[in-house]
């Protein structure tokens, strides 16, 4: 298995294979660019069916943490950790300690946050053993008041943020009263973005593949709830999904006609040829890494030490990221996936240091 020559390693700083054979940990931390500051991003736990797998989300995904911490201002690089495993039944202490101590050892440089697979009680784990850890279940901000440790409310106001940027480019809108908006999921930030949106007056339709959500949404919001398989081709002005990645693919285009997709869920496009789809049928699309970049946000002021208004302010900044990118896409006529990716590696470029692999998509 060749890092160098693989597909998608994109000139990562380092990749550390972590094994300690007492606990039976198997982890790969990977820290793809340190230029804005420590690479940041979270530790998923996956059985992945072979290393090669586990390699290449790691790669994949820590590379994608530059582009987001970039476009989102923070002082943070990219970087991310997998441990292969079943997150079920694959967990111990010693194990969790033992990742804890890989993660120290690198000194800061890469700081860890729960990912699928882990949640509060591993970030526990591993603040026994490291510093560099963030999302613990509670904190102190800096106001002295004690904040939830859950970033899925800030994920929901900067899509809240960014939808209404979107309508306003696309359909010449201010006012999202009456405005017809399809949500597909309703967890955390789907739930907290329906929230916003029945307050200023949208109309919603929902769903889930959760029963408790979709009642909740309908005892809570008067949500129109249809079946997951009806959510892509409803007449709405607004698609949001909130659910699971890959869904902007060939089978859901067919049916999915909103001018506009605006929604938190990682990894919307199937594929990046996907981007450049949406373009040509005037499908406004708000890449999902800027878009969703509320949780990240929030999770370094919890790094830093933060208050929620200035949280809040910051996590606002995303609609003023996605006009410019909805702005340049609209004079140049490419992709705003394009464009998003382009920005974040002007701003990591600016930092100063010797470019990564940005020059295929700069040039
Ligand atoms: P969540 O697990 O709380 O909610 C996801 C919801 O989607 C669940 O209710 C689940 O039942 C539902 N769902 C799953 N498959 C579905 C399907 N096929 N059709 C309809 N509903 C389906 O997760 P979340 O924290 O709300 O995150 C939602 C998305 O946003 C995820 O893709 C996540 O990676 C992304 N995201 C979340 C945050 C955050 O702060 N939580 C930050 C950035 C990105």
């Amino acid at each position: 298995m060749s890092v160098f020559a693989h597909p998608d390693f994109d000139q990562h700083e380092q990749v550390v294979f972590c094994h300690d054979p007492a606990s039976g940990l198997k982890a790969i931390i990977a820290i793809h660019n340190t230029h804005l500051g420590p690479a940041l991003g979270g530790c998923r736990m996956f059985p992945y069916a072979t290393e090669t797998d586990a390699l290449r989300d790691v790669l994949r995904l820590s590379r994608g943490m530059t582009l987001k911490s970039s476009l989102a201002g923070l002082a943070l690089g990219g970087g991310k950790a997998v441990i292969i495993g079943d997150p079920h039944t694959g967990k111990s202490q010693a194990l969790l300690h033992a990742m804890g101590d890989f993660i120290e050892s690198l000194g800061g440089r890469y700081i860890t946050a729960a990912d699928s697979g882990t949640g509060d009680a591993e970030m526990q784990a591993f603040a026994q053993r490291t510093r560099h850890v963030v999302g613990a279940s509670s904190r102190t901000t800096l106001d002295g008041s004690i904040a939830s440790g859950d970033p899925s409310p800030s994920t929901a106001l900067g899509v809240f943020v960014g939808l209404r940027e979107a309508i306003r480019q696309r359909l010449g809108r201010n006012d999202l009263a009456g405005l017809k908006v399809a949500i597909q999921g309703m967890g955390h930030v789907g739930l907290s973005l329906a929230r916003r949106l029945k307050a200023a007056g949208a109309e919603l339709w929902v769903c889930d593949i959760f029963d408790a959500n979709v009642q909740r949404a309908m005892d809570e919001l008067d949500a129109r709830v249809v079946r997951p398989e009806d959510i892509y081709g409803l007449d709405v002005e607004v698609f949001a999904p909130c659910a699971m990645g890959g869904i902007l693919n060939e089978q859901t285009l067919e049916v999915l006609r909103a001018p506009v997709i605006a929604g938190a869920a990682n990894n919307q496009l199937a594929t990046p040829e996907i981007g450049a789809v949406l373009q040509r049928r005037n499908q406004l699309w708000a890449p999902d890494y800027v878009i969703n970049a509320g949780g990240i946000i929030d999770v370094y002021y919890q790094r830093i030490g933060g208050s929620a208004a200035q949280i809040d302010a910051h996590v606002k900044g995303i609609g003023e990221t996605l006009r410019e990118i909805f702005q340049r896409a609209e004079q140049a006529q490419i992709p705003t996936s394009l464009v998003a990716d382009r920005l974040a590696l002007e701003r990591v470029q600016a930092a100063g240091r010797p470019e990564t692999g940005a020059q295929r998509l700069l040039a």
